[in-house]
């Protein structure tokens, strides 16, 4: 219906009509182009699969991607779900799955490799019809060239309009090809939606989950749940696209370009243009609950050797074996990506018959329950009940999230909150009950918060002299009234860290960093992989500080913690391993 409307009111048809035909220019400027596309430009090949580690055990024989120490199950409640088959322990690989498709997020074009997100290095390649997208190599030039980018190549002027979700779903259907495409609408009677069956949806009639496009078909709409202004905005989108670009990628009679010898039932059926809008609507209803940020940690505010690690969005992805499994607050996995590679790995043992949950971004260590709860029902449609979600550790959580002011009658933790315009402070140590107006701290606190980002502009301009000053000033202020544990006192530990490596004192630097990573240990949990990226932090300050002792012990920790979340090829693992070796050596020659 809405294709229809868009096509009869004489504004959109006119819009309609100028997309078309710039398309149909970019599209003939290609045709002249084409020939310039040389397949075997001597260019190295970049060998895909490097640096991946292997499945824990074996390969599943019927999840793809899986590992045999994991199985699928199924029930009312719960949809399909993973649990553990076998004993896991941590650091087990269970699941090494490539992306059946997926889109770089735009603010990265011309930092990573359009096709298999790899950092581009300085041989960056462009596609040479369009001239727009960037490649580190021929092979990914050329496999990008195959699966979509010969139809995307002149749909531009389209893809600079859509959302990023939107992208992805065309993407999907592009390097499904029309022929699978045809194939799976025949074998469902023409209709595109779902067919309900006996069997876990997505699997073959002998329980395999192959990955496949029928997987991809079967990854929840929740039709039902969405708002209705998002279906709306689903169907509008999904009919000026099909309007736009089905007609230039498979020409008006889509199949039938194709050959056929009548040997196939399936090759008699035609695929319409309505055919593949409904598919097109049907993938951008899955786009919210399906998704994967394709992630990579990346390095900021380096500063003489300290950092922070943060994790940053590279891409988006369709991940269909990943996506079986549930969400929970405290996940039982971590999830990490080499390049478009996703790679889960438990971050603790596993018992057989225990769920496998991994967390879809409302996580416990960085956010209330209730923010977690109201976030997961937008997006995800359910109420979490995970373990974190029914303990009752949630009221000390906040303590940590917020402010945690110190009481000065007993030293427990104070909560402000604002009530007729003063700053009602509560002693949460029910023995003490201490109330009082604490105007007087939350004043303190907004000044140091000034001092803070003075510090960190006068060491970004290379002050480290002035910083230090500023920094010591705003620890004194954060430090007589806020916990020796609270978010801003541990911030300002790191800070001083920075800024004493950036003046060469790395004792002291280091002393500082083993403060903060304390305060991130009690946040995040020891096992954590905020905890991991501290400890390899410390240890490198211990090093430059010739605290041999002390940075061999941290650098133990961190390489275990790290292997378990991100295996033992990590950079930052051998690294680490690179400082044992250094520093045992040293040893040795003082002995
Ligand atoms: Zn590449
Ligand atoms: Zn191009
Ligand atoms: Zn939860
Ligand atoms: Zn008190």
């Amino acid at each position: 219906m809405a294709g229809s409307i868009l096509k009869q009111d004489p504004w959109f048809s006119d819009i309609i009509e100028k997309l078309k035909s710039d398309i149909k220019a970019k599209s003939e400027l290609k045709c002249e182009h084409v020939n310039e596309f040389d397949p075997f430009e001597n260019r190295s090949l970049r060998e895909d699969g490097i640096g991946l580690p292997t499945l824990a055990k074996d390969k599943h024989p019927k999840i793809s991607n899986g590992s045999v120490l994991i199985e699928m199950g199924c029930t009312k409640s719960q949809g399909r779900y993973l649990k553990a088959k076998e004993q896991i322990k941590a650091g087990d690989v269970l699941i090494l799955e490539k992306p059946y498709t997926a889109v770089l997020v735009p603010e990265n074009k011309n930092t990573h490799c359009s096709h298999c997100f790899e950092l581009l290095e300085e041989d960056v390649m462009s596609c040479t019809v369009c001239k727009k997208v960037k490649y580190c190599s021929v092979s990914c030039k050329l496999d990008a060239w195959k699966c979509y980018h010969k139809h995307e190549c002149s749909l531009e002027p389209l893809l600079e309009m859509l959302e990023l979700s939107s992208h992805l779903a065309l993407r999907l259907l592009l390097v499904s090809g029309l022929k699978t495409l045809r194939d799976f609408v025949h074998s469902r009677g023409g209709c595109a939606d779902l067919l309900c069956s006996d069997e876990i949806p997505g699997c073959t009639t002998d329980g395999l989950y192959s990955g496949d496009y029928s997987c991809v078909h079967n990854l929840v709409t929740n039709t039902d749940l969405q708002p209705t202004a998002a279906l709306v905005s689903f169907a509008l989108d999904a009919a000026c696209i099909t309007e736009i670009a089905f007609g230039h990628v498979y020409g008006d009679h889509s199949s039938q370009s194709e050959s056929r010898n009548g040997t196939n039932d399936s090759s008699n059926f035609a695929l319409t243009k309505e055919n593949l809008g409904c598919l097109l609507l049907h993938h951008m209803q899955q786009m919210p609950c399906n998704i994967h940020a394709v992630t990579a940690i990346v390095s900021v505010n380096e500063q003489a050797g300290v950092w922070s690690k943060e994790q940053r969005r590279i891409a988006a992805g369709i991940y269909p074996t990943a996506s079986l499994m549930n969400h929970a607050c405290d996940p039982d996995v971590i999830v990490s990506f080499i390049g478009r590679t996703l790679v889960v790995r438990a971050t603790h043992n596993i018992q057989p018959g225990e769920e496998i949950a991994h967390c879809y971004g409302p996580s416990a260590s960085r956010m209330s329950r209730e923010v977690r709860q109201s976030l997961l029902q937008k997006q995800y449609f359910f109420i979490c009940n995970c373990s974190a979600c029914k303990s009752d550790k949630d009221l000390e959580e906040q303590y940590i999230f917020d402010a945690s002011y110190i009481c000065p009658k007993c030293s427990s933790v104070v909560k402000v909150s604002r009530e007729n315009d003063k700053n009602m402070g509560k002693c949460q140590n029910a023995k003490c009950g201490y109330v009082n107006d604490f105007s007087f701290e939350v004043d303190v606190v907004k000044n140091a918060q000034k001092l803070f980002g003075l510090a960190v502009a006068s060491l970004e301009q290379g002050q480290g002299v002035k910083c230090l000053e500023t920094l010591k000033e705003c620890f004194k202020k954060r430090q007589n009234v806020l916990q020796r544990y609270d978010k801003d006192v541990a911030e300002t530990h790191d800070a001083l860290a920075r800024c004493n490596a950036s003046l060469g004192d790395f004792r002291q630097a280091a002393f500082h960093c083993e403060q903060s990573t304390e305060s991130v240990r009690r946040r995040f949990g020891s096992e954590s992989v905020e905890y991991a990226h501290e400890l390899h932090k410390l240890a490198q300050l211990l090093f430059n500080g010739k605290l041999t002792n002390k940075a061999l012990t941290v650098i133990e920790s961190g390489i275990r913690l790290l292997t378990i979340h991100y295996g033992a090829k990590y950079a930052d693992v051998e690294e680490l391993q690179n400082m044992r070796k250094t520093l045992r050596n040293f040893m040795k020659g003082k002995t």
